[in-house]
């Protein structure tokens, strides 16, 4: 099978007057090939910066200090800005993220916008890519209308449908989501995962998609990654993860899950707070917070070890 997408140490930085914030520090996994991987973690754990460093859409104050990104075998953190935004960006790998407004601009109609997109990728008509607009609308099941309309003439949810077609609209071979249904409320949210789940069987695509609520993830996802202080610290399919957690950080968010496939339900908070990044603990990161705790926690940081082929973990527990 393969995976589309590699990642392999990558750390991302954020240079601040007090030292640089680690966001993502050190992280490593993959996505085999047409499957789903939800990475979980807590707000500050460094998801938003993963998915912004392999679409290169990261803040001016950051920096790639380690790593790589290989989709299908090619480091695009070292492709040109040109190249990659001709040959990667929207075609190969899209991007639904949080804020739809980092998507849609508010000066063009949906319409116009949607069309420009096919037009600056691909060789073909207008009436083509008009054609293929309005599938596309459709197929996340919004009427034609809302093409004629500006992005603030749109509810929430239309506007994350919009966002969702314009992610699919090139036919990419991986998306990459960004807590996609966190601003929207709980019933709009289930119509926009059903949407996804729709549309991932109809076009197989792969997909990362982090999240903090585990049990929308659970439900969508083939693999998990948790996350934590910008690390993965346990990996593997939903099935093994479910069944034998393996991190204690993982074991408390699935015991605050009454039913890990129930949508809508959070992650209970564990006590302690998460890490400040710009200083994280020494050793492993979760020590402060970890009820199992030993002295070499302190001091050691744990490598990551396979308990199955395809499940991972970094804890001195399972060594
Ligand atoms: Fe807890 Fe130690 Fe394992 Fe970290 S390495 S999760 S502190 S037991
Ligand atoms: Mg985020």
């Amino acid at each position: 099978n393969g995976a589309i997408l590699k990642i392999e140490g990558l750390k991302t930085y954020f240079k601040t007057k007090t030292g640089y914030v680690k966001a993502v520090d050190g992280v490593s996994l993959y996505v085999p090939n047409q499957m789903v991987v939800g990475v979980a973690g807590e707000s500050g754990s460094g998801k938003s910066t993963l998915i912004n460093t392999i679409f290169r859409v990261l803040s001016k104050n950051a920096e790639i200090k380690g790593g790589e990104v290989l989709y299908q075998d090619r480091d695009i953190l070292k492709m040109d800005e040109e190249s990659f935004s001709k040959k990667i960006r929207w075609k190969e790998i899209s991007w639904i993220p949080q804020v739809s407004m980092d998507v849609l601009d508010p000066v063009y109609k949906v319409k116009d916008q949607m069309v420009e997109t096919i037009l600056a990728h691909e060789d073909t008509s207008k009436a083509e890519a008009l054609e293929r607009v309005y599938s596309m609308i459709k197929s996340v099941n919004l009427r034609p209308e809302v093409l004629e309309k500006y992005p603030h003439e749109l509810s929430g949810g239309q506007k994350q449908r919009v966002v969702i077609a314009m992610a699919l609209l090139l036919d990419p071979k991986l998306v990459i989501a960004d807590e996609p249904t966190t601003a929207l409320d709980v019933i709009v949210q289930a119509q926009i995962i059903d949407i996804i789940r729709k549309l991932k069987k109809e076009k197989n695509f792969s997909m990362l998609f982090v999240s903090h609520d585990l049990a929308l993830l659970a439900g969508l996802s083939d693999y998990l990654a948790i996350m934590y202080a910008g690390k993965i610290v346990e990996f593997g399919k939903v099935e093994e993860i479910y069944k034998a957690p393996s991190h204690p950080y993982t074991q408390l968010l699935l015991e605050s899950i009454p039913d890990i496939r129930k949508r809508g339900s959070k992650l209970k908070s564990i006590s302690g707070s998460p890490p400040d990044l710009l200083n994280p603990p020494s050793g492993c990161r979760f020590n402060p917070r970890c009820p199992f705790a030993m002295d070499v926690c302190k001091s050691v940081e744990p490598e990551i070890v396979n308990v199955s082929p395809t499940h991972y973990v970094a804890c001195h527990l399972r060594k």
